[in-house]
């Protein structure tokens, strides 16, 4: 067998072209759905991401800006500056890069944001919402997997999904959308044990580890589908997720690239997200 890769860059192209269109109606009912993007520090890849926002809201008329602070920015400040975009009218979507600087407690700073305008979806808030099943932001690059995997009419229900990595922002919310759309999951970390034996039941895989080549064709059955969201910068600059891409091709029937799998997935949903605050549709 050899998987159908699931492009998300083409995906994702396909979304925003209607997401155009959305923004072109909200504009004509006088309303500008904007996006505000706190960075903190000048850490380069937060900067690429943040540049990356930008660019991308601008692509679908979303307006966007970004506040940049010194990296000696103390809590109190930073706070003072989410009240006022708390607090104005004009900004639908508010998102603090991560990470922050040590000295700030980011969760202080995440529960912060209204909820109202958390469009990245980390606001405990929201999460329970996630978590009960209820309409809210969902959490970017989770969101933009379960996207991926609805484009090619992947049956989710009562299959075995085994998810790698369970950070707040990628693994511990990837399984809870799939549980909601009644998958079994099963969370694996760098704890678990005979991780080869649990991954080899996975019909649905998902890989956020942050370490190049952790799964290769030995950890997956047959037509696994393979959700790499791992992104790895090695020595000679090229980007490579988690999962080795042509040893697992011969097994899986779907399987995302990196690059242009999730990533371009993650931004999008974040555009989605931004325009549904515009719409007042999260309350
Ligand atoms: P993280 O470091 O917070 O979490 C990594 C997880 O991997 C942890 O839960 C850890 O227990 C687990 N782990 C580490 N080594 C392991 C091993 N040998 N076996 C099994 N589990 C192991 O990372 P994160 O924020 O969840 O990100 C994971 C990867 O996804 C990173 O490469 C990151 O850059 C990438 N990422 C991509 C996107 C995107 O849009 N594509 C978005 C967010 C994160």
């Amino acid at each position: 067998m050899v998987a159908e890769v699931i492009n998300g860059k083409d995906l994702s192209m396909e979304l925003k072209s209607e997401m155009k269109k959305e923004v072109h109606d909200l504009r004509n009912k006088n309303v500008v759905p904007h996006l505000t993007v706190v960075l903190v520090g000048n850490n380069p890849a937060s900067e690429s991401y943040v540049n990356g926002k930008k660019r991308a809201s601008e692509e679908v008329g979303i307006s966007s800006e970004i506040i940049k602070l010194e990296d000696t920015v103390t809590e109190k400040e930073l706070l003072k500056v989410i009240d006022r975009l708390n607090r104005n009218d004009k900004v639908h979507g508010i998102l603090v890069q991560l990470p922050l600087p040590n000295h700030i407690h980011v969760q202080h700073i995440i529960e912060f944001i209204d909820p109202k305008k958390d469009v990245d979806g980390f606001h405990p808030y929201n999460i329970g919402k996630m978590m009960t099943g209820q309409d809210t932001f969902l959490p970017c690059t989770p969101y933009g997997i379960l996207t991926m995997l609805r484009s090619k009419n992947i049956t989710i229900e009562g299959k075995h999904a085994v998810i790698i990595g369970r950070s707040n922002i990628v693994g511990k919310p990837v399984g809870q959308l799939l549980l909601n759309e009644n998958a079994t999951v099963t969370y694996c970390h760098s704890k678990t044990k005979n991780l080869k034996e649990i991954t080899r039941l996975a019909d649905i895989l998902v890989v956020a580890v942050g370490k190049p080549n952790v799964i290769d064709k030995h950890y997956v059955k047959d037509g696994v589908i393979v959700i790499d969201v791992g992104i790895n910068r090695l020595d000679d600059g090229s980007l490579t997720g988690d999962v080795d891409f042509d040893s697992c091709l011969e097994k899986a029937s779907y399987i995302t690239p990196v690059p242009r799998g999730v990533g371009p997935m993650t931004i999008t949903m974040l555009l989605h997200n931004t325009i549904k605050a515009a719409k007042g549709m999260v309350q």
